[in-house]
């Protein structure tokens, strides 16, 4: 299904040339208006009428992480700030929060990408959509909500609250999608169990929504096994407005990356140069349609790869591999290279291990996953309990080349965070 089925399957030439037009008009803007870039335009030699193709996005400058909070609180403004309705910030799990305005063009387009998002899976009008992210300043919470509405769903903002209540309100209005943390999702799949509901009988859910933290296919099929239901991965940073950036469609086969909002480019991250199509590497993202804020060439740290071939779907944004986490997640253990979504795959993909974890570094270089059991693993037999601990290990040392220790605990025995689930817990002494 389409929202806007022309601009979804706009040729490429054409939506190409969108989005020439669109680079040019926020380089004209934010030469202009923001300080910030006219300085950096000034040191490069960039002048606005020299932006002749979008090869040419190369030549501006990259914005960082670091250059938001140096200009914050608002020195991107391409506006002034009466013309600001709505400000969020990052949930700054990195450090101090980002914070970002938006016009009233600005919160309608945000709404449209998520109404094209969700259409794009088979939400309808007929849906009862519960939305289980924050609603604070935290964009997971209102962005999605008002995308959701324009659809013309029945929006139940639930917010994270308590498992109780949600169940309450899936049970009383019948909810049929949620928009949920991934971690939360497992987790709520073993609240459900202990309380003796059987999602395929007992509720009338049929999609999820799981994003703003990293997770693995493995986590998806065990979602969409705990509840009976379709998952579907949906990516977004506050910096670009929140949820939205790039949505999976029916297929599951990749997430499309809104193209006429969005100039995408992959990097090698330490030499900034591109890398070819279907190479991992960092995604910088440049925003054609923001009005009060637009930010150029912004490094997202995140690391994913571009999928080549076109989509069955027929939309012709492209599409983006699951983000395998930021390059700052990237933990160096005993000299090697290792992300958090490695362990995670593995552990997900063994019955006998449950729905959480978390993995510690401390003394010198001492990796400890400490992972909670499923009903099936937590048998109360001793010897299954050494041999699975011994094939955890084995198997974790084959993926990472570094051997942890595992530890492995009953269902429920570690905690759960309120927001994004906090995975690594780095207590090593250098
Ligand atoms: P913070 O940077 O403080 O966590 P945000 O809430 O803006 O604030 O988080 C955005 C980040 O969350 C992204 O840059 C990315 O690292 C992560 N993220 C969001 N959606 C996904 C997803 N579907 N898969 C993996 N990571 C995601
Ligand atoms: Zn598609």
């Amino acid at each position: 299904m389409f929202w806007d089925q022309e601009l979804e399957t706009l040729p490429r030439p054409a939506l190409e040339k969108l989005q020439l037009k669109r680079l040019q008009d926020t380089v004209r803007r934010v030469s202009q208006n923001v300080p910030f870039y006219q300085q950096q335009f000034a040191a490069l030699g960039i002048k606005p009428d020299g932006i002749k193709s979008l090869d040419d996005v190369r030549r501006l400058p990259f914005t960082t992480g670091v250059d938001l909070r140096a200009t914050y609180p608002d020195g991107l403004l391409a506006m002034t700030r009466d013309h600001s309705v709505r400000l969020h910030t990052s949930s700054g799990t990195t450090g101090k929060p980002k914070a970002l305005f938006f016009s009233a063009k600005d919160v309608d387009n945000a709404a449209e990408l998520i109404a094209r998002s969700l259409v794009m899976t088979g939400i309808t009008r007929q849906d009862v959509f519960q939305n289980m992210m924050s609603y604070g300043l935290f964009t997971g919470g209102l962005v999605m909500h008002y995308g959701a509405e324009k659809v013309g769903c029945l929006v139940i903002p639930a917010g994270p609250g308590t498992s109780d209540r949600q169940l309450m309100l899936m049970q009383d209005f019948r909810t049929t999608a949620i928009h949920i943390l991934p971690s939360y999702a497992l987790y709520f799949a073993g609240f459900l169990e202990q309380k003796g509901i059987d999602p395929r009988k007992d509720l009338a859910l049929r999609k999820a929504f799981v994003g703003a933290e990293p997770h693995t296919e493995e986590t998806r099929k065990r979602i969409e096994e705990a509840f009976g239901i379709d998952v579907y991965n949906s990516y977004g940073l506050t910096e670009m407005n929140g949820p939205g950036v790039a949505f999976e469609c029916e297929h599951k086969a990749g997430l499309h990356l809104w193209e006429d909002n969005y100039i995408l480019e992959i990097i090698d991250p330490i030499t900034c140069e591109p890398v070819p199509d279907g190479q991992t590497g960092e995604l910088i993202l440049t925003t054609l349609k923001r009005e009060a804020m637009p930010i150029l060439r912004y490094r997202t740290r995140d690391i994913t790869s571009i999928i080549p071939e076109p989509c069955k779907c027929g939309r012709t944004h492209c599409r983006l591999n699951r983000i395998t986490g930021r390059s700052d997640d990237m933990l160096i253990v005993r000299g090697v290279n290792i992300f958090p979504q490695q362990i995670e795959r593995v552990l997900m993909s063994m019955p006998q291990v449950g729905r959480n974890y978390v993995i510690i570094l401390e003394g010198l270089d001492d990796m400890t996953v400490k992972v909670e059991l499923s009903a099936v693993g937590f048998d109360g037999q001793v010897e299954h309990l050494t041999a699975l601990q011994s094939q955890l290990v084995e198997k974790l040392r084959a993926e990472l080349l570094v051997k942890p220790k595992v530890d492995l605990l009953p269902p429920g025995s570690l905690p759960v965070a309120e927001g994004k689930a906090k995975r690594v817990v780095d207590k090593r002494s250098i």
